[in-house]
């Protein structure tokens, strides 16, 4: 047995530190689709003294340790490295306290997403952070990623969520600042170095994450549009007349819906392939006596204005769950595609459309056949592209193409699933030097052996 493992399994012990077989064939890989690899050691630490245990050792022998949260991610920064040790959070969750004065919570990093939400609803409180893995990613990952998600556009990326956190650093220096105070001034805010880094400077433990008052009215329209303009004229129209409680702008091109009719029979949808442009609208608020005509006086006069050629309006949690549907399904796609490449861009929301064109277009001169879909958070500037590599196609061509149009529109290779190492190649392409530079002065401070996911994100 090699040393490093020998020393984390007599301070640990067998129930934190697994090794061969022992380790789930799930902690070899994250959802990036990149081939598994076997750590040589995964470790499941049930709190914040062994995660410092775990880091003080890793550190005294040089060995990788990449941290692990619901392993959701899609930019294979999860995945262990060959030789690394795989330290999970999984063990380490739960809410700890709910705070309805400061109106916070305090939380594990292992907690899943879904039930640190069911949690706050409970107490009365909504916990805004929301996305399609909900019943899989762990809070600890979604705050390492910065994760962003369905609700960005009332409540802002994770980053904008936290008051305090508890990290390690890569000695083993426990650095605790779990915060309740929305204002706090003093000093540096080191958790925002962490918050985005993808476990490269420190692994989160747990956090004080803000919580706001539950909503309790919720509108949803699944509509039909004529053209692009019309869906960022219907844009500017709820942010205005919305109240402030515009909750999703979910936009999805022709391509996708077409998709989603030919080959997902399961979905309802709300009417027939055919538009060039549909969109997900959703409001919540908290007075069931104007929320609900706001909304659809909204739609009737974008109807009226012929801004919508058709609306579907849920009239009940099912209809609810059946539109949204629509834009979840995009967990079919590796069924539906098969081999395929996933893209997260931020774009100016004027340019959106004409970056699409341009995109297809260049999609289908080099790659004959390929299938391509084009879907977003358009109200947040994040437009999701999804190809799949057809035979005899290369993924990373695929990749220049896609990614070398998005510099040219201003926009960015990661708008919310992060860089990991599938886009380490193309960072250069949106950040300049001297910036990049700054990150790695800031990863040789923080964990100058290089331990922490090294390779990901930037090479140090
Ligand atoms: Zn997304």
């Amino acid at each position: 047995m090699e040393s490093v493992v020998r020393a984390l399994l007599d301070a640990l012990g067998e129930k934190v530190v697994r090794t061969g077989d022992a380790i789930p064939e799930r902690n070899c890989n994250d959802w990036a689709g990149l081939p598994p690899i076997r750590p040589a050691a995964l470790l499941l630490p049930r709190n914040t003294a062994e995660v410092a245990t775990a880091l003080r050792i890793c550190e005294s022998f040089r060995r990788p340790v990449v941290p692990q949260g619901g392993l959701t991610g899609l930019a294979g920064a999860a995945r262990p490295i060959a030789g690394s040790v795989a330290l999970s959070l999984e063990r380490f969750s739960g809410v700890e306290e709910i705070d309805a004065a400061s109106a916070t919570m305090t939380v594990r990093a292992g907690t899943i997403l879904e039930s640190a939400q069911d949690a706050a609803a409970e107490a009365g409180f909504l916990l805004p952070l929301d996305l399609g893995a909900r019943g899989s990613c762990q809070i600890g990952g979604n705050l390492a990623t910065n994760a962003g998600g369905n609700r960005v556009i009332r409540f802002g990326m994770a980053r904008e969520m936290v008051l305090g956190m508890e990290v390690v650093l890569a000695d083993g220096t426990i650095l605790s600042n779990l915060n309740r105070l929305l204002k706090n001034n003093a000093g540096y805010d080191l958790k925002q170095i962490f918050i985005g880094s993808e476990g490269t400077l420190g692994i989160i433990c747990r956090a004080v994450l803000r919580l706001h008052a539950r909503p309790t009215t919720r509108q949803v329209a699944f509509c039909a549009l004529p053209d692009y303009p019309s869906a960022v004229a219907l844009l500017e129209a709820a942010r205005s007349r919305l109240a402030g409680q515009l909750s999703a702008f979910e936009v999805m091109w022709s391509d996708y819906y077409e998709l989603m009719s030919r080959e997902a029979s399961h979905l309802h949808l709300p009417f027939p392939a055919g538009h060039a442009v549909y969109v997900l609208l959703e409001s919540q608020g908290h007075d069931a006596g104007s929320d609900a005509h706001r909304f659809e006086t909204l739609l009737a006069d974008m109807l009226d204005e012929k801004r919508l050629l058709d609306a579907v309006l849920a009239r009940s949690e099912r209809d609810v769950r059946a539109l949204w549907a629509v834009r979840d399904a995009v967990a079919e796609f590796p069924r539906i595609l098969g081999r395929h490449v996933n893209f997260d861009l931020g774009l100016p929301i004027p340019r959106m459309d004409a970056y699409v064109r341009a995109c297809r277009e260049r999609l289908d001169e080099r790659f004959p056949g390929i299938r391509r879909v084009f879907f977003g958070h358009v109200g947040d500037g994040n437009l999701h592209v999804v190809t799949n590599v057809p035979e005899g196609a290369d993924a990373y061509a695929i990749e220049r193409e896609v990614y070398e149009l998005v510099g040219r529109f201003s926009g960015t290779v990661s708008a919310e699933h992060g860089i990991g190492t599938i886009k380490k190649p193309y960072l250069g392409l949106v950040r300049g030097a001297a910036e990049i530079e700054t990150m790695r002065r800031l990863k040789r401070a923080l964990d100058p052996r290089n331990i922490l996911n090294p390779g990901r994100v930037i090479d140090s």
